[in-house]
């Protein structure tokens, strides 16, 4: 059985179960890695805080709870302003099944011969962006335009065609310039799909 990264006090079926992610945000909140904070972040779709009840006990069934209560309330709201609205043409979670979007993340770092490149300050679209001050990519297109590695580097100027070139606001020499691309710590095609919680590295060296 998986055993907890942290403790190794807590064994679980699967490290992606729901269980594991409780502990995680119950024991470790203060020492998780960038992608389980992101998976723990997902598993409750967005902010911790909002979940973390004033004892720092996680609730949630309480969350549950508000949701249902919050999906009730809209409810007769609908209903008495009679204005025949169904309840599909309202939702507006993101899992909901009628959701053709695309709001996914995960982790990025470029260096140019070692050096960080300050990512937030080359956003140059919603589409694919670094939050800021943060190591967090974020893709939110529709869900047939899902972009692929090459062309989320285009958007922070990292490359100026999805093909590869290294762009001239990058480095110098885009002609001199080796890139070295990885997800996930394995190399990977420019024409791949970038996935939710998928961890990007690129490498640049200028010669
Ligand atoms: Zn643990």
């Amino acid at each position: 059985m998986p055993q907890c990264d942290y403790c190794e006090s807590f064994e679980c079926e699967s490290r992606d179960d729901q269980e594991y992610l409780e502990h995680l945000a119950h024991e470790h909140m203060d020492e998780l890695s960038r992608i389980d904070e992101l998976k723990v972040e997902n598993e409750w779709e967005g902010s911790i805080d909002s979940v973390v009840n004033p004892t720092g006990r996680f609730s949630p069934l309480m969350m549950g709870a508000m949701a249902a209560a919050l999906v009730f309330v809209v409810g007769i709201a609908v209903v008495s302003a009679g204005s025949g609205v169904s309840d599909s043409d309202n939702a507006e979670m993101p899992d909901s099944e009628d959701n053709d979007w695309i709001y996914t993340q995960g982790t990025i770092e470029v260096t140019v011969d070692g050096e960080p490149v300050l990512l937030d300050e080359r956003n140059t679209s919603e589409e694919f962006y670094v939050e800021d001050g943060s190591d967090i990519w974020r893709m939110n297109v529709p869900s047939e335009e899902r972009l692929t590695v090459g062309e989320s580097l285009v958007k922070l100027d990292i490359l100026s065609s999805p093909a590869g070139q290294v762009s001239d606001d990058l480095v110098d020499d885009p002609s001199d310039a080796e890139i070295q691309i990885t997800v996930n710590g394995e190399s990977t095609d420019l024409d791949a799909s970038l996935t939710d919680l998928d961890d990007l590295e690129v490498i640049v060296q200028t010669s």
